[in-house]
């Protein structure tokens, strides 16, 4: 599922960040994904509460963006973003557009709490 490798792979980080940097706890998790990864939103915050339990990142706020698919246009060489991986060219109306990205996935910041010093 993968929603569930989504969330290790995030939690991953998270556990990293949290150590090197002495936090107490995590109260949130900032994410951007590629439009091309088509997952549940539901299921991804469901998936996260639950792993998160017993960890820093217990009871965090996940908040996730969702990126524009950047496209290639195959007849007339236009490059442009869309909100899905299937869509005509906006320059020539094209059907066969390629798709050249859309699958990122990037911890973009966390909320910490430090450790009091
Ligand atoms: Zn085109």
């Amino acid at each position: 599922m993968e929603e569930r490798e989504l969330v290790s792979h995030v939690l991953q980080i998270v556990d990293e960040t949290a150590y090197r940097m002495a936090a107490r706890r995590i109260l949130g998790v900032h994410l951007a994904v590629g439009g091309c990864r088509a997952f549940d939103f539901d299921i991804l915050h469901r998936v996260f509460s639950d792993a998160v339990r017993g960890t820093v990142a217990e009871g965090a706020q996940l908040f996730v963006k969702v990126l524009p698919v950047p496209h290639h246009c195959q007849n007339c060489g236009d490059n442009f973003e869309a909100t899905k991986s299937d869509c005509s060219c906006p320059q020539c109306n094209h059907l066969h557009t390629e798709i050249v990205g859309g699958e990122e996935l990037r911890v973009l910041s966390l909320e910490i709490e430090e450790t009091a010093a």
